[in-house]
């Protein structure tokens, strides 16, 4: 008899399949037959499997190979969309890549990308993420990502902030709590900042991370207060009242909060002044060492969503000038308001116009494009068909802050 006990995997037998969740929202399925060969099987509870007459290692063994078979079918059962898992033995380093990983940019601001996703889809998203998406979504192993970040951490020997970036929504990961509880145990560590829209955190998950608050913070993104226009500019069903409850519940525990709107000329112009109030109200402003409030400037993005054209940097500051006057605050932002620093060059193991052997691992996120690997890197190759393992050769197109583009030559 073998006990097979996942934390990270939860199952679910319906008629003639196993639904293996990954992470909560991602799913593959393996059929009853299949797993049948491996011995007969049942559910003890959603995360242990018991193959009641298979010796343990030869049940881990073969329901390990199986499940890195259906693995390759991974999907996020929030757009239906492939996704691909990236783990400790999946072969694919976690730096090269602007989605998932780390992106090291040679400052003390590094950012994490342990998922791709959102449960929105705003009208204006700079990545185009969203239910509405078509591309492959990315997933990372907690332990992995962490691991791999120590390694640099080591390298970089200097304080750092890490901030959660994720081209959608963190609490989408499952595995967000204990990633921050990581970060958090980590000395060299001392801000952890993420990006949320707010939309499905709950307070008990602001409650467990409020024990983080000495170095946590949330930067949530909050466009507009009147409800129409903020769901017009989500994409979607959304409720600002929801958001901002949360925001007040999130400062009430003291964890520290910016709000970061993006003006979108034409829909929230008239928005601004009522989210400074809102920001206001929160009474944070005297105690706060870090600046509350980010007004983003909306830019057009080929790969985004673009509903309107963008400001010119120049009009930008004029308005953000103007509402500083209006509102007595202080709205134009700097690097050295974040304390972001330059640190040591990580080196870049190829460059621009060099050819390299790589391995293909992955389809990328847009169709007919592929994730391939070289000398611990991650290099994305458009125009590409995805034939796992095959080996190409790749032009480098782009190597900017170790983050890799290259043509099949
Ligand atoms: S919340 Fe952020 S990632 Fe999600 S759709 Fe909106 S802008 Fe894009």
């Amino acid at each position: 008899m073998a006990q097979l006990n996942f934390k990270t995997l939860s199952f679910v037998l319906k008629k003639d399949q196993l639904q293996v969740n990954l992470l909560n929202i991602f799913y593959t399925k393996i059929l009853v037959e299949e797993l049948n060969q491996v011995g007969p099987f049942k559910l003890v509870d959603e995360h242990t499997l018991e193959f009641t007459e298979t010796y343990q290692d030869k049940a881990e063994r073969n329901f390990s190979n199986l499940l890195a078979k259906h693995l390759d079918q991974l999907k996020n059962s929030i757009n239906g969309n492939k996704a691909v898992y990236i783990h400790q033995n999946s072969g694919v380093p976690l730096i090269g890549h602007v989605s998932f990983g780390i992106v090291y940019r040679n400052t003390s601001l590094i950012e994490i990308k342990p998922v791709t996703s959102c449960n929105l889809d705003c009208i204006y998203c700079s990545v185009g993420e969203g239910k509405k998406s078509k591309k492959t979504d990315f997933v990372v192993e907690k332990d992995y990502l962490v691991e791999e970040l120590q390694q640099l951490l080591k390298f970089v020997e200097e304080p750092v902030e890490i901030h959660i970036g994720v081209q959608g929504e963190p609490f989408l990961y499952a595995d967000l709590i204990p990633l921050v509880e990581d970060l958090y145990n980590n000395k060299q560590i001392t801000i952890i900042s993420m990006d949320s829209n707010f939309t499905i955190v709950t307070k008990s998950q602001i409650d467990e991370l409020s024990k983080f608050k000495d170095k946590l913070r949330f930067n949530v993104s909050l466009d507009a207060i009147d409800p129409e226009l903020a769901e017009k500019m989500a994409g979607c069903k959304y409720n600002v009242n929801y958001v901002m409850k949360m925001i007040k519940y999130a400062v009430e525990k003291e964890v520290k909060v910016l709000i970061a709107p993006v003006y979108l000329p034409g829909y929230n112009d008239q928005e601004l002044v009522k989210i400074v109030n809102f920001v206001k109200e929160l009474g944070i402003e005297k105690k706060a060492k870090h600046p509350i409030i980010g007004i983003q400037n909306f830019l057009n993005y080929k790969t985004g969503r673009n509903p309107t054209r963008a400001k010119s940097w120049q009009e930008f500051y004029q308005m953000i000038n103007e509402l500083s006057e209006k509102t007595a605050t202080k709205q134009k932002l700097s690097a050295t308001d974040f304390g972001i620093q330059k640190t040591k060059e990580l080196d870049k193991p190829f460059q621009i116009d060099d050819t390299v052997k790589a391995i293909i691992k992955s389809p990328d996120r847009f169709a007919n494009s592929c994730i391939a690997v070289a000398k611990n890197r991650v290099i994305s190759i458009p125009n590409c068909d995805f034939k796992k393992g095959k080996k190409v050769r790749v032009k480098i197109s782009r190597d900017k802050h170790n983050i890799f583009n290259g043509k099949l030559v």
